[in-house]
């Protein structure tokens, strides 16, 4: 029975401290009802994809930063507990006892499989893991990228692919003010990269990338983008479909591209890096032997009616020579043991953010936000509706939910993760990295290591 008629603040756990849990807190805030929050992130520092996959020259989103800080701040019962992975250092099913209500927002960190041979070659990655890399998330800094080719290609043509295009076509100087930690910067500083090729399988009247991502590239001090004309004949009826349903961002996309198609190979001067974008391939095969070399490609043909234009293999092929691949065809979430998972969506089972058991049924109070919830789309923003939607059915559930079974989860907590990091923690890991960097004319120059982080703290 629930016993919050007389005032008890409503105890609620929120797993993961990405952009969805803190537009979590912000909507539980506004229902202005006695509340005392507990916020577990697996690493000591918040943010989640903020953080550790929003590119590190992307610095008015970064900035976004401040604008979760605050809502940190707003109220005097929200917890951070830091380097305290649910499912691991505590089990999901102990934190459920000691609260109103689970908020889950774990957010979507791995990438999709292409299922195609050679996936898995020597210098075959996924977007996840380099992005991730460069931003360095201490999961990843030490995996190795071999960038002593001149050749990449991005397999995927959405905004990430972009990043990753972007970052490789950057000249040292200009990713030296950029949030990349300095070991890292030192390996991209050296790449050989000088051909990246982005590739995808419709064409540009469905090109997944935003205008203002690929405007970026003619920014570029030492890169120029190629695009071949003939993958710019867009039939009349697409084209009156996008007008039609005011589609802006294709349009503006296809304007884009046809700029970049007047220029060719031969005006290009030798040291310029090319960012060669391919529509109408599908990968079939990585080819080895060991190393990548090359890929082949069917070259689509794209079929359907205008509002649903489909790409479908032909007998035709393409093959590009390569060094590295990073295969960007979108996240997915990953499972924490005894919570409900749908694995070929990659998020947890959900109806407007209540969490639905195996049995069909709705969970009681165990609440689903953000990537998690909904899938891989939309932009940080995005996740602020998707947030208050699930907040509003916990609202609504309120007088149904059963209470916790057990009481002190703060004790709890404290005798259990020993190592945790609160957020005036991570307040000085934030401004220590802001110091450091404003000594080299950067952003911040971050922790690369959950070690140097607890140091730093005095935790061990
Ligand atoms: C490469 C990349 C670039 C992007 N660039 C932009 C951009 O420029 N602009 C934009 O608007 N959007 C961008 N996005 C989208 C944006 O990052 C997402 O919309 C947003 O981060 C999703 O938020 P989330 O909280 O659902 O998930 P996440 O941001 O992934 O947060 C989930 C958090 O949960 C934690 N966690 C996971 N499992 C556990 C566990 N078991 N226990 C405790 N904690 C756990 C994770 O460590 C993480 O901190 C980008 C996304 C990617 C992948």
């Amino acid at each position: 029975m629930n016993d919050h008629t007389h005032n008890s603040p409503y105890k609620i756990a929120i797993i993961g401290a990405g952009p969805s849990g803190f537009y979590v807190v912000d909507s539980l805030l506004k229902l202005n009802i006695p509340l005392e929050i507990f916020m577990f992130e697996k690493l000591p520092t918040p943010y989640g994809l903020l953080r550790g996959g929003v590119a590190p020259d992307h610095f008015k989103m970064k900035n976004l930063e401040s604008y979760f800080e605050k809502i940190a701040f707003k109220s005097q019962s929200f917890h951070f507990i830091g380097n305290c992975e649910i499912g691991k250092d505590i089990e999901i099913s102990t934190i459920r006892s000691y609260v109103d209500a689970t908020f889950i927002t774990t957010g979507a960190n791995f990438s999709r499989n292409l299922n195609i041979p050679g996936e898995n070659l020597k210098n075959s990655h996924t977007a996840a893991s380099f992005v991730a890399w460069y931003n360095g998330h201490p999961d990843f800094v030490n995996e190795s990228f071999d960038l002593s080719g001149h050749s990449a290609v991005i397999i995927g043509q959405g905004n990430v692919a972009l990043d990753i295009a972007r970052i490789l076509a950057k000249t040292p100087e200009e990713l030296s003010n950029s949030e990349i930690p300095e070991p890292i910067l030192n390996q991209l500083k050296k790449s050989k990269i000088k051909t990246i090729h982005i590739v995808g399988r419709r064409g540009p009247a469905q090109s997944k990338f935003t205008p203002n991502e690929f405007n970026e590239f003619s920014e570029l001090k030492n890169a120029k983008v190629i695009v071949n004309p003939t993958d710019l004949t867009i039939e009349k009826n697409v084209i009156e479909y996008l007008t039609n349903s005011n589609n802006k961002k294709n349009l503006k996309n296809i304007e884009l591209l046809k700029k970049c198609s007047l220029t060719s190979n031969e005006e290009i001067p030798p040291q310029t890096k090319t960012i060669n974008i391919h529509f109408h391939l599908s990968p079939l095969e990585f080819n080895g032997p060991e190393d990548i070399s090359s890929i082949e490609f069917s070259v689509n043909k794209m079929t359907g009616p205008a509002n649903d234009r489909r790409a479908v293999l032909t007998s035709k092929k393409e093959t590009i020579p390569t060094d590295i691949v990073f295969r960007s065809i979108g996240y997915l979430g990953s499972k924490i043991e005894s919570i409900p998972f749908d694995d070929k969506k990659g998020i947890i089972p959900n109806v407007l953010g209540r969490v639905i058991n195996n049995q069909g049924e709705i969970e009681k109070g165990m609440y689903v936000a953000g990537w998690i919830k909904r899938g891989p789309s939309g932009v940080i923003g995005s996740n602020k509706r998707c947030a208050s939607e699930s907040v509003t059915a916990f609202s609504e559930d309120i007088n149904k939910l059963e209470g916790p079974k057990n009481i002190g989860l703060k004790a709890f907590i404290n005798s259990t993760i020993k190592q945790k990091v609160s957020f005036n923690d991570w307040k000085k890991l934030d401004s220590h990295e802001k110091l450091e960097g404003s000594k080299k004319g950067k952003p911040r120059e971050k922790f690369i290591s959950v070690q140097n982080m607890l140091k730093f703290l005095e935790i061990i």
